[in-house]
Order: C-alpha cells, then sequence, then structure tokens
C-alpha cells in the first residue's frame, strides 16, 4: 500500500508482478516434478539469439535462469548480428523437427536485413510458444485454443490472480504491436474471465489520447515512450497497467541506464486502484507466460507421441 497524498483519497495497490511470478513458478516446478515423476521427460524451450543488443540478451537470460529455477531443459542457440535468412531459417526448421524440443523463440528485434515475418511463420504452430505465429493470433482472434502472445497472457494472469474484475469494465489498451497491444485488445473483450471488458485500442494515430484514456477503468500503456502516461489522463480510481520498457541513460545507475515504463509512476500511482511498477510488474509475468506455453507444448507433444 502506498500513501495517497493529501489532494487524493485512493489507497493504492501495487500489482507485484515480481512476487506473483516467483510464486507461479513454484507452482509450475511442482507440476514439473509430478511430470518427471510420470515417466516424462522435462519440459524443453530453446531460444534463438541474434546479435549483441543488450536488451535482447537481458530477456534471453531471464528466460533461460527461469527454465532452470522450474526444471525444465532449455538451450540457447547463438548467431552474430550478420547471420544470413537462409541460416536462420535453417536453424528454425531443425528445432521444428527436433523432438527434443517443446517450444523455442526467436528474440525480436531481427537484424534489419532479415524479415521477421517469414521468421515468425517459419516456426511450427506446435512450437510457437511466443505465440507470434498467424495460426496461433487467428486462434485468438476466434476464442479458440492455441498458444497466447506471452506479455499479454502475463498480463491476463496479473488480473485474475490479483482478484481485479474486469466484466463490464471499459479497457484502454495504447499501442497496437502484434505483440502486445493487438492481442491484449483481443484477450479484455473476448467472452472469459478475466475477459468481457469494452475495449478501446489507441494508436498513434488517435485524437485525442488523453480524453481517451481517461474513460479508462482497466488502462495498459504499450508504446516504449517512458513517461508519457501522466495523472490527467487517468481516472481515479483505475487499474493501470504499464507495459512500456525504455533504457533511459542514467550515469548514477550502475548498469549506465534505468528501465522506465510508459507511465509517469509517481504522478498516477495516487490515483490509482492498482498500478504496475517498472521493473517488477508486467515483465516477470512475460516469462511466466512462457513458461506455461513451453508447459502445454510438452503435454501436448506427450499427448500426441
Ligand atoms: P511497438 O513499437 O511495436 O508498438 C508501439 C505502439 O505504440 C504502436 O502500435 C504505435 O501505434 C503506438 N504509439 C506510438 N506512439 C504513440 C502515441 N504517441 N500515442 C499512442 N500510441 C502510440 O512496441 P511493442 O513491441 O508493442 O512494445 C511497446 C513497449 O512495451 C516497449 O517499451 C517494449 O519494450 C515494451 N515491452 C515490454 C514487454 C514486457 O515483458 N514488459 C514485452 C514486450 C514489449
Amino acid at each position: 500500500m502506498i500513501t495517497a497524498p493529501a489532494s487524493h483519497t485512493m489507497d493504492t495497490e501495487i500489482l507485484d508482478g515480481k512476487g506473483l511470478s516467483q510464486k507461479i513458478k513454484e507452482e509450475i516446478a511442482i507440476e514439473v516434478t509430478d511430470w518427471v515423476a510420470q515417466g516424462h521427460r522435462r519440459p524443453h524451450l530453446a531460444a534463438v539469439l541474434v546479435g549483441q543488443d543488450g536488451a535482447s540478451r537481458t530477456y534471453v537470460d531471464h528466460k533461460v535462469k527461469s527454465c532452470a529455477q522450474v526444471g525444465f531443459e532449455s538451450t540457447l542457440i547463438e548467431r552474430a548480428a550478420d547471420v544470413s535468412q537462409q541460416e536462420l531459417l535453417e536453424i528454425v526448421a531443425k528445432l521444428n523437427a527436433d523432438p527434443s524440443i517443446d517450444g523455442f523463440i526467436v528474440q525480436l528485434p531481427l537484424p534489419d536485413h532479415i524479415d521477421d515475418q517469414a521468421v515468425i511463420e517459419a516456426v511450427s504452430p506446435s512450437k510457437d510458444v511466443d505465440g507470434f505465429h498467424p495460426s496461433n493470433m487467428g486462434n485468438l482472434a476466434l476464442g479458440l485454443p492455441g498458444f497466447v502472445p506471452a506479455t499479454p497472457a502475463g498480463i491476463m494472469t496479473l488480473l485474475d490472480r490479483s482478484g481485479i474484475e474486469t466484466a463490464g469494465k471499459h479497457a484502454v489498451v495504447i499501442g497496437r504491436s502484434s505483440i502486445v497491444g493487438t492481442p491484449m485488445s483481443l484477450l479484455l473483450s473476448r467472452s472469459g474471465n478475466p475477459g468481457n471488458c469494452t475495449v478501446t485500442l489507441c494508436h498513434s494515430r488517435t485524437q485525442d489520447l488523453a480524453a481517451h484514456c481517461r474513460r479508462a477503468d482497466i488502462l495498459v500503456a504499450a508504446v516504449g515512450r517512458p513517461g508519457m502516461v501522466k495523472a490527467d489522463m487517468v481516472k481515479e480510481g483505475a487499474v493501470v497497467i504499464d507495459v512500456g520498457i525504455t533504457r533511459v541513460e542514467d550515469p548514477s545507475a550502475k548498469r549506465g541506464f534505468r528501465l522506465k515504463g510508459d507511465v509517469d509512476f509517481a504522478d498516477v500511482a495516487p490515483k490509482c486502484s492498482w498500478i504496475t511498477p517498472v521493473p517488477g510488474g508486467v515483465g516477470p509475468m512475460t516469462i511466466v507466460s512462457l513458461l506455461n506455453n513451453t508447459l502445454a507444448a510438452a503435454r501436448r507433444s506427450a499427448a500426441l507421441a
């Protein structure tokens, strides 16, 4: 609980993605122990990392470390930034065909000379634990079973496990990317719990963004512009989910930068009923969803064997 300034009456609660992700990882670890005790091999996630982008390396390192924490096997395949598209597609084809791999991800963004979409479409939908393949996106749009992209899935889990009521609420999502904003809008609007929201999807061409945001009971910011959401864009009592992660230079920080969200936390938090911090909010939930997708892939492949 944080204390609201005198001008506000709201008691704000922090959506602690870090703490919840720890708890869910412990639950997954128990499931894995049971799975292995039943005679199955450990779920196995592979990650392909291209180039030396610092943020991508950090994300992949977290994913590999999290696999070890829950008892998964993991394999990291690294290539230099000048890898050819042909070689990358061959790696994808090998992973598709390898029966010891349950699911894999190709960390985005890829270098400019590689067509991201061609790589995404080369991944077998049954191993596409990032949920980016058109077939999984199509299933999501139709409300059919399939892999759901990890970040929006993690946000749904965060809402669910925090007991936040979503039915009938007005949700505003800022950002329409195919990995965050668009699937988020689909999940919030679909029939289910959490879900059943009335959704407004805002983007770079939206006029009077602030007016839309002020109508949100649930506001999800997924843009990548640090601090763009200010208190005057948020309704009193709103649930605010900050997906943005931007490295902002800060010579006083150990690594020379700090991670900043899209929401001006100090300004906005006192008005919210719930808010995610950055870091420690949505990011850790993303990894938990990837683990859940991989466990589901392992169960599915064992059922088909
Ligand atoms: P993106 O660049 O693909 O999409 C950004 C979206 O923001 C676009 O749809 C664009 O229309 C919209 N936008 C840009 N300027 C705008 C404006 N002024 N007003 C309204 N909308 C505007 O980005 P992305 O991949 O969706 O990622 C968004 C942010 O989320 C980034 O900071 C990224 O690092 C972060 N991210 C975090 C996680 C996590 O696990 N926490 C996962 C994925 C992405």
